[in-house]
């Protein structure tokens, strides 16, 4: 499948420019992009725009896309979070031609190091770190030339194969490349291509001391699989001179380098630094977290993979940084939901209602459809009583005019059900509404209504006996503005203290228990990611959490119905 079909859009993004015209020119036959995760993390949305960018181009001129594992710094990395990684690529819907590792082309790196220093390209340098950053110069200053700079090939040679052998300590000695220490770009200041490091890697073990820079694997691995767009991100355009210029010097594939904006959203962060913090610090309640914007989290909370594929289609492929609206996004999500969620009505803040004129005992069944936009998914069995639930805020004491809800002497629709009036209530002595007595008539019932009543609201509603508690937890942003990255002082001083609110004991219909047990029955869980996604009428949309089962159900909010906060917080 592809998100940025062309017939779909008017004009090309540049990168589609860019291939065709590679496919027209005959310089490239076919196109093979990557998506090349760093395994120190779990994937977030930003990722998923680059994943869309990159399997979505493969997919429109028929080529393919490698999942490769940048996996070239052995202390962040972890087995836990390259499975994690699979699971979120193959969610979002995408499937790569091959998994491999930056790991993996090790010897091969090693070997284009050796070639590089043959040629006199590169040398082993024992300055420190301090005297390294003396001779770098400046942007508007040139560097100077390390006095180690002027060792012969087979010196270097013969100490990078000691570096690698291990006879010396971690920061003792570097690798680097020899370009030009007055090159107007700082990158080109004989950068650093092998570190000393004794530390355990997740696939090689214990059999490297010595590890690549970002540099110099990137390019190198891209080339080994002959990838012909090699698509990053807007910070490395810098870096291009230095990829081109190993790829030159080597004589490998001709892989290039082609850069676009980062994808940031308001009101949280993307960092896989500070998404870790956040975990650590229990701030959060794991990578999962509904409130995180990984692809967990947002599975977790009900997002749809249809939904971020959607969003990453929107926001385009841009070439300067900017900061995308979490609206859009949510946005995204309910255009998706409102097709395939099956309604359910549920109450989150209850307050009964007592129907004095329904005969004493009698338990009606009525039907309503389990989704309006899918006929398919047919209708489900609602019970109606003598005694009821609506949310407290849709009573009022004291009305004005315009309150469409119910208060004295107002009249109602009860949702597929019948008109009720509103007679009288009653208060506890802090004035808290204790019960709310009306008429009913019957008549009115939805579907079959010649009472010639006029109800103007709605109100959804369920029947205290056979009502199921239920928890759910409603969302908000995780930060309190709009680009805590860029406040001042710590990011942790801007989170949000009431993104969380567990509401314990809401009352649901039952056709949300029986949903439990069939699932359950199927899967033994319902919450596998890929359970039924609800709108509960009126409130939301919301999805079985994780810990979710028929011995107590659980709901996470994934968002409101309309976009309530724009205007709060506007
Ligand atoms: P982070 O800063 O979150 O750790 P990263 O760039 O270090 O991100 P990688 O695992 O190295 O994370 O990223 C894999 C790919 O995803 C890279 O090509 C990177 O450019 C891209 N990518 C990462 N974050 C974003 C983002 N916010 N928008 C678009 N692409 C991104
Ligand atoms: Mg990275």
């Amino acid at each position: 499948m592809s998100d940025i079909s062309p017939e779909e859009r008017t004009s090309k993004n540049f990168l589609e420019e860019i291939v065709e015209k590679d496919l027209a020119d005959g310089r490239h036959t076919t196109i093979l992009t990557r998506f090349p995760p760093e395994p120190n993390g779990y994937l977030h949305i930003g990722h998923a725009k680059s994943i869309s960018v990159n399997f979505g181009l493969a997919d429109t001129y028929g080529g393919a896309t490698n999942l490769r594992f940048d996996d070239t710094n052995p202390i962040t990395e972890s087995v836990e979070y390259v499975e994690n990684i699979k699971r979120d690529v193959q969610w979002l819907g995408y499937q790569w031609k091959e998994e491999l590792y930056a790991s993996d082309y090790f010897e091969n790196l090693f070997g284009f190091a050796v070639q590089l220093i043959r040629d006199g390209l590169a040398y082993v340098d024992d300055s420190t770190s301090e005297e390294i950053a003396a001779l770098k110069g400046t942007p508007t200053s040139p560097g100077s030339n390390s006095p180690y700079r002027s060792r012969t090939p087979e010196e270097n040679e013969d100490l990078f194969r000691k570096m690698r052998a291990g006879e010396f300590p971690d920061g003792s000695r570097i690798l680097r490349a020899k370009i030009d220490m007055a090159s107007p770009n700082m990158l080109m200041r004989d950068p650093v291509i092998y570190r000393i490091k004794h530390a355990h890697h997740h696939r090689t073990g214990d059999a490297w001391c010595i590890y690549p820079t970002y540099d110099f694997a990137h390019g190198q691995s891209d080339a080994i699989e002959k990838i012909t767009h090699s698509i990053c991100t807007l910070e490395f355009l810098s870096h291009r001179e230095l990829y081109d210029w190993f790829i030159e010097k080597l004589g490998l594939f001709p892989s290039k380098q082609y850069e676009f904006a980062r994808l940031n959203l308001s009101y949280t962060i993307m960092s896989k630094r500070k998404l870790l913090q956040l975990v650590n610090e229990g701030v959060v309640d794991g990578w999962d977290d509904p409130r995180l914007p990984t692809i967990s989290g947002l599975r977790r909370r009900g997002y749809t993979p249809l939904a971020i594929r959607d969003f990453c289609a929107r926001i385009g492929v841009a070439k300067r940084d900017n900061l995308i609206d979490m609206s859009l996004l949510e946005f995204c999500a309910r255009e998706d939901l409102n097709k395939i969620s099956l309604r359910r009505m549920v109450v989150l803040d209850p307050v009964k209602v007592v129907i004095t004129n329904w005969p004493e005992g009698k338990v009606e069944m009525l039907e309503s459809e389990n989704n309006p936009e899918d006929p398919a998914t047919g209708n489900r069995d609602i019970p109606f009583g003598g005694e009821l639930y609506i949310e407290r805020d849709d009573f009022m004491e004291d009305a004005p005019k315009k309150f469409f809800r119910l208060s004295p002497g107002n009249s109602v629709r009860l949702k597929s059900a019948y008109i009720i009036t509103c007679d009288d209530f009653s208060k506890d002595e802090d004035g808290n509404i204790t019960e709310i007595r009306c008429t009913y008539y019957p008549d009115s019932r939805s579907g079959s209504d010649t009472s010639g009543i006029k109800a103007k609201g709605t109100l959804h509603w369920v029947s205290v006996p056979h009502a199921v508690e239920v928890e759910v937890r409603q969302y908000d942003r995780l930060f309190r503005v709009m680009d805590p990255a860029a406040e001042e002082g710590d990011f942790l001083d801007y989170i949000n203290p009431e993104s969380l609110t567990v509401i314990e004991k809401a009352m649901a219909e039952p056709a949300l228990l029986h949903d439990a047990r069939e699932s359950s029955a199927v899967t033994g869980s319902i919450s596998d990611g890929t359970g039924p996604h609800y709108q509960f009428m009126r409130k939301g949309y919301y999805f079985p959490d994780v810990s979710s089962g028929p011995d107590k159900l659980v709901y996470n909010q994934t968002v409101a119905l309309r976009d309530t906060w724009a205007k709060v917080n506007k």
